[in-house]
């Protein structure tokens, strides 16, 4: 697992085995109890509490629930690790003892349940453990680590709302922020890139108006179904008729509403929209498309009103700085065996962890830490069937604990002892 010498982060990573069953009794009780996007008390009070015991300068309800711990230990650079608290309504279905039954409202008062299918209770474990390990080997390393646990990630809204909180101006500038995430991919392997990570996210809802009639007179109608399905149809070609083969971008039509009965034509539709791109050029382009098509087709139905198009929620593009990211690379590459690391394309998905370095003026790092049994991904691997393994926000998605909990802790004590070994 690690090189024959002996490293500064090897030597924190000792104590690791023995935490390792407290690490995993606390990752099964916080997936046990996940919590809804800007709901997340007891997660954050847990790692407050570990924190705090740890010897940690600890400051809670930074932007909502948002927990910032301190360690200072002697003139060096500061690093700031980022882990997320938040879990989805997703009624779980992995069937583990541990498995969540909780409910909880939502935002709109609706009861839903909750399950940590995104594996951000990993993360809290994670790094709870690398936070414990550098406070018990102070003598290893000097510097400041800055340990965050962030609210409201799949909302989009938690790093806002913790800048908003005034995380920039109440805590010292971190030389480097990290962050990583655990999705499939063979428990242990590690894998990253230089540039972009994941990608820009940008919802819409669409407003289209026409104007309603009986269904036996559509001459007396603007009817809003068809410029639906027109737009619909229509914004397929921005992908494939505007965007080059050399670059990509995703648009996705995930809701679309109109009408409530076989005889009236309704006056409006509904469309949600999600944009995916990797290059801001790019999503200027796709955004000025949808835009264009929308009025185009409006106007070409005759609507009474130009369609109304309101932004949801927005993910800024990650990018992971060249210098930061070699430099936490190297590292890796010192602890693990180099077939446990490998790069990887940008992920589609989006993060928010991207506000944090490209608000404050500080580089970034972001990877990903397998967390699929090795042999099911083998297997699926060879049957070409790896899309059919449950992907993050899968009513079945659930890393393996081991060595996924490990990596995860030795990755962020490893990159964090890049910069304060
Ligand atoms: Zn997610
Ligand atoms: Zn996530």
């Amino acid at each position: 697992m690690s090189t024959a010498h002996t490293t500064a982060s090897t030597s924190v990573l000792t104590g690791l085995a023995r935490i390792v069953p407290d690490l995993e009794k606390l990752y099964k009780d916080v997936h046990a109890h996940p919590e809804l996007s800007m709901q997340e008390k007891r997660t954050a009070a847990l790692a407050a509490d570990r924190l705090r015991a740890a010897g940690y300068e600890v400051t809670g309800g930074v932007g909502g629930t948002g927990v910032v711990g301190l360690l200072k230990n002697g003139d060096g650079a500061t690093v700031m690790l980022r882990a997320d608290m938040d879990a989805l309504p997703v009624l779980e279905a992995t069937g583990v003892d541990y498995a969540s039954a909780v409910t909880a409202a939502d935002e709109d008062g609706k009861t839903v349940p909750v399950m940590h299918a995104c594996g951000h209770d990993m993360h809290v474990a994670w790094l709870i453990g690398a936070a414990t390990l550098m406070a018990q080997q102070r003598d290893a390393w000097r510097g400041t680590l800055m340990a965050v646990f962030q609210p409201a990630e799949e909302t989009a809204a938690g790093a806002r709302a913790m800048i908003d909180d005034g995380l920039f101006q109440r805590f010292p500038k971190p030389d480097v922020i990290l962050g990583q995430h655990v999705m499939v991919g063979p428990a242990g392997m590690i894998g990253g890139r230089v540039g972009a990570i994941t990608s820009a996210a940008d919802s819409f809802q669409i407003r289209l108006f026409g104007r309603g009639a009986h269904g036996s007179m559509p001459q007396a109608s603007i009817d809003p179904v068809v410029m639906a399905a027109s737009v619909v149809l229509r914004l397929q070609t921005i992908v494939s008729r505007e965007i080059a083969a050399s670059e990509s971008a995703v648009v996705t039509v995930g809701a679309l509403q109109a009408g409530t009965k076989e005889n009236v034509i309704p006056d409006e539709a509904i469309i949600k929209l999600n944009v995916r791109t990797f290059d801001e050029g790019v999503r200027a382009r796709v955004l000025a498309a949808i835009e264009r098509i929308v009025n185009a087709e409006a106007a070409a139905s005759g609507a009474p009103r130009a369609p109304e198009i309101t932004p949801l929620d927005r993910y800024p593009l990650a990018t992971n700085d060249a210098d930061a990211t070699e430099q936490v690379a190297g590292a890796f590459r010192e602890h693990f065996s180099a077939t446990r690391i490998r790069e990887v394309g940008p992920a589609s998905a989006s993060e928010d962890f991207g506000s944090f370095g490209s608000e404050w003026g500080v580089p970034s790092v972001f990877w990903f830490v397998g967390g699929t049994d090795p042999d099911t991904y083998a297997q699926a691997k060879a049957a070409n069937r790896l899309n059919d393994l449950p992907t993050n926000h899968n009513p079945k998605f659930l890393p393996v604990l081991h060595p996924t909990l490990e990596t995860g802790v030795e990755t962020l004590v490893v990159a964090s002892q890049a910069w304060l070994a």
